[in-house]
């Protein structure tokens, strides 16, 4: 698999960008946040995007130049639509307000509806953290309906991810950002792209059987994901299509589904200042203390609190470089019209 820098990589995507038509600053925009999201360990939800979000630009699933768009205006409640856009723009920008509103109100609801892609939620609890804030964020994917709720023999929710992001004082915030199924659905497209098994008791084929044979997630006939922690985990998949869709205004999965190439998400960010309810500033200790009591569960390092392991990805992906898998590596290849920088990369095997 080819290895790259992650300054390599972000020249190499933000000219694909440009290539597909996108203006510059959004261009820098997205390709930053999707090498950052691979630095973090989240292959996933990095570089290996692009392929498919040039063909969502091409399909007209993703306007690269929609803007976003305050739809209703209550003080610390505020409603956008996305408009299709990229949400690695969209979602910036709506945290953006949500901090404002933060610093008039003590607390601000933002809702997002119809945006493209939101990426890595992390991303958007991070923005909130390095701000002084908690913030929760509940969202629905708007693509086919990959999950099974529990008990269900029909798929019926996205993989509808769940985030909240508490700041820590003089240390990176604690992150817990997953996917409500077993696992992200674009994990499966790695594992399908590397040739690998698929965990154990994740999904199931067209049958419902259990499978670990990604082509089930990626060809017709198409079998389903699992929602994690049974009940748990599918009742809180619908929570947050209830919350990040129905009541923002975006589509729940139960609308007829785009056949295109297209992600949307919503999304629903709670985002308030902790130093308002009862433990006021004391809450910086309150929390620290709890973490290291947590840490204290064993004695090594391997114990790992929630924003660790993107945390100890980053530290070793910036040095060592970000590999992209063999399959993704041609689709970048065979995009037309690109032009690639060549003096950037680390090394390829
Ligand atoms: P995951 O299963 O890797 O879980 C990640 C969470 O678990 C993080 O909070 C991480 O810090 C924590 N974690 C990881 N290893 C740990 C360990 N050993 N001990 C303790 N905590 C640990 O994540 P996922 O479900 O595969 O989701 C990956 C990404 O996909 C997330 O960033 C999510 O936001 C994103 N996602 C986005 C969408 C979308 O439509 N935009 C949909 C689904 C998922």
């Amino acid at each position: 698999m080819p290895l790259f820098s992650h300054t390599y990589l972000r020249e190499y995507l933000r000219q694909h960008l440009r290539t597909a038509g996108v203006a510059a600053a959004t261009a820098g925009e997205v390709a930053d946040n999707l090498v950052d999201s691979s630095l973090k360990g989240h292959d996933s939800h990095g570089v290996t995007l692009i392929p498919r979000y040039i063909k969502a630009i091409h399909a007209g699933d993703l306007d690269p130049e929609a803007r976003l768009q305050l739809t209703r205006d209550a003080g610390p409640v505020l409603s956008f639509n996305g408009n299709r856009g990229f949400g690695q723009v969209t979602g910036r920008q709506v945290m953006e307000h949500a901090i404002s509103r933060v610093k008039e109100f003590g607390v601000c609801i933002a809702g997002l509806s119809h945006t493209h892609h939101l990426g890595r939620i992390g991303a958007w609890a991070e923005q909130a953290a390095a701000a002084g804030l908690i913030s929760l964020h509940f969202a629905n994917v708007g693509s086919r309906s990959t999950v099974l709720p529990f008990n269900g023999l029909r798929p019926r929710f996205g993989t509808n991810p769940f985030c909240i992001g508490i700041p820590v004082a003089g240390n990176p915030p604690v992150v817990l950002d997953f996917a409500t199924s077993m696992i992200a659905g674009n994990k499966a497209r790695i594992a399908w792209n590397e040739g690998r098994e698929l965990p154990p008791n994740c999904a199931v084929d067209n049958k419902g059987q259990f499978t670990r044979d990604p082509r089930w997630l990626m060809e017709e006939p198409l079998g389903a994901l699992l929602a994690f922690g049974a009940h748990k985990g599918s009742g809180l998949a619908l929570m947050c299509s209830l919350l990040g869709a129905a009541i923002t205004g975006g589509e729940t999965e139960s609308s007829p589904r785009p056949k295109g190439p297209g992600i949307i998400n919503n999304m629903l960010s709670v985002v308030f200042d902790p130093t308002l309810l009862g433990a006021g500033e004391d809450y910086a200790h309150a929390v620290a203390r709890m973490l290291e009591w947590t840490r204290t569960s064993r004695d090594d390092d391997q114990l790992l609190l929630p924003g660790e392991a993107e945390q100890r990805h980053y530290r070793e992906r910036l040095e060592h470089g970000i590999e992209i898998d063999d399959v993704s590596w041609k689709q970048f290849i065979s995009l037309e019209g690109a032009s690639f920088p060549s003096n950037h990369s680390v090394s390829e095997a």
